[in-house]
């Protein structure tokens, strides 16, 4: 198990998206997770930090999540991680896309990340799960879940990925969402379970009446 991590939660842009860089504080690599908004900044922290910015972890295809991509990558030779189901909706392709499978694990520099496939506001959404962390992208937030009303949207699924997939993590795993719609930046999933409103349903018909009414 790696003794320390390296995790820096940014937040940039008008709808509060979280930004992350995660690495190795002793082979000082770093992955960015959804950039976007603001690269001079996401750079500006990664120099102060001496971090090294080798990959790219996309949790979802938004624009808001991945609208600084093309900008990083005129400054960093990164490799882009997706999911193999977001590919597709992807605007652009770069030739150094790696598509992921649920399950994958890939390290920024010694410390291992799992990806875990998290359909339901996207169909290629995915988690990114390190030492006690997920970075959960727009999957779970802190007093809410994604929206399932935008195209590739599916309540079936995002019930599966927040009781099922989720809900098979240790509850002590604190979570970091995709935008700051909480009343605190971090939480943690036995936090969640207990008082996100998403997180309460006992049958997958009530979820998702309740998910598709707002
Ligand atoms: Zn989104």
């Amino acid at each position: 198990m790696p003794s320390s991590l390296y995790l820096k939660q940014i937040e940039l842009g008008p709808m509060e998206n979280f930004i992350y860089l995660i690495g190795d504080p002793e082979t000082r690599e770093a992955a960015v997770v959804d950039p976007a908004w603001d690269v001079d900044t996401i750079l500006k922290i990664a120099q102060q930090d001496e971090m090294n910015i080798t990959k790219i972890f996309i949790t979802h295809h938004h624009p808001d999540h991945t609208n600084g991509i093309e900008e990083l990558l005129n400054h960093v030779q990164a490799k882009v991680y997706i999911q193999k189901a977001e590919a597709e909706f992807m605007k652009q392709i770069w030739s150094d896309t790696v598509k992921v499978e649920s399950g994958d694990v890939i390290r920024v520099g010694n410390i291992p990340v799992t990806f875990l496939h998290t359909p339901g506001h996207t169909p290629g959404s995915q988690c990114f799960l390190l030492d006690n962390k997920l970075i959960s992208g727009d999957t779970l937030f802190i007093g809410f879940c994604g929206r399932c009303d935008l195209p590739g949207g599916n309540p079936e699924q995002m019930y599966d990925s927040l009781y099922n997939r989720l809900g098979k993590l240790d509850g002590r795993t604190l979570l970091y969402p995709g935008h700051n719609y909480g009343k605190t930046p971090v939480s943690t999933l036995e936090e969640e379970r207990k008082h996100n409103p998403y997180l309460q349903f006992q049958s997958l018909e009530d979820f998702v009446k309740f998910r598709m009414r707002r």
